[in-house]
C-alpha cells in the first residue's frame, strides 16, 4: 500500500475545519494549523482553539497550534483598517495567515499546504488562491488550490458542525468585522 501524500492545512475554526479536513483526510496525511491572530478578543481565540482541538481529536488528525501573535498582524492590517470585508484588508489578512503556513509547511518538510478558508461563502476564492500560489513560491512548495464551498462543502459544514455542537459565531474574526456585525445587528433590531 503507498503512504498518503501529507497536507499542511491552515484551519481557520473548528466548523470551517469539521467538513475540509475530513474531506482532505480521505486523501492525504492531513496536519491541520491553526494559526489566526486575527481573531478579537483574546477569549474568542481559546474558545476557537478549544473547538479546534476537539475536533481534531474526533478526526484523529494532528494539530500544530501557532502563536497568537496579534501584534505582527495588527501591524500588516491597520493599513486597510478603515475598509470594508472582501476588500484589501482581507486580502492582506489571508496573506498573513497563509505566508505563515506557508512557512511552516517548508520547515516541516511537507510539500503541500492549503486553507480551510475557502469554506466559507464570504471568502473570496479567486484571492485566496492567488495569495496561496504567491505564498507556495515563496518558500518553494505547491499550494492545493481547492473552493471548498463547492459541491455542497458549505453545507455539509454547517451540518458537522451542528451535530459536534461547535459555535457558528456571527463575525469572521477581527475587531472591524465583530463591529461590522454588532452594526448588521443593531439595523435588524431597528
Ligand atoms: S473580516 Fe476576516 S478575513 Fe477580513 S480582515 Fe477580518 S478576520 Fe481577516
Amino acid at each position: 500500500m503507498t503512504a498518503k501524500k501529507a497536507i499542511f492545512v491552515h484551519a481557520c475554526c473548528a466548523s470551517c475545519s469539521s467538513y475540509v479536513l475530513a474531506h482532505l483526510a480521505e486523501i492525504y496525511e492531513t496536519i491541520a494549523y491553526y494559526y489566526n491572530p486575527n481573531i478579537h478578543p483574546e477569549s474568542e481565540y481559546r474558545l476557537r482553539l478549544d473547538e479546534m482541538r476537539r475536533v481534531c481529536r474526533r478526526l484523529d488528525i494532528e494539530l500544530v497550534e501557532g502563536s497568537y501573535r496579534n501584534l505582527r498582524w495588527w501591524k500588516e492590517i491597520a493599513p486597510f483598517k478603515d475598509l470594508s470585508e472582501k476588500s484589501e484588508r482581507c486580502w492582506a489578512c489571508y496573506r498573513f495567515r497563509l505566508d505563515a503556513t506557508a512557512k511552516k509547511a517548508a520547515q516541516f518538510g511537507i510539500p503541500l499546504f492549503t486553507t480551510t478558508l475557502s469554506v466559507s461563502p464570504h471568502k473570496v476564492f479567486e484571492r485566496i488562491d492567488a495569495i496561496g500560489r504567491e505564498a507556495a513560491v515563496r518558500y518553494g512548495i505547491e499550494f492545493l488550490a481547492e473552493d471548498f464551498k463547492k459541491k455542497n462543502g458549505f453545507k455539509i459544514s454547517v451540518e458537522r458542525s451542528r451535530e459536534m455542537g461547535l459555535s457558528r459565531q456571527d463575525y469572521c474574526g477581527c475587531l472591524m468585522s465583530l463591529e461590522e456585525a454588532r452594526k448588521r445587528r443593531d439595523q435588524d433590531r431597528d
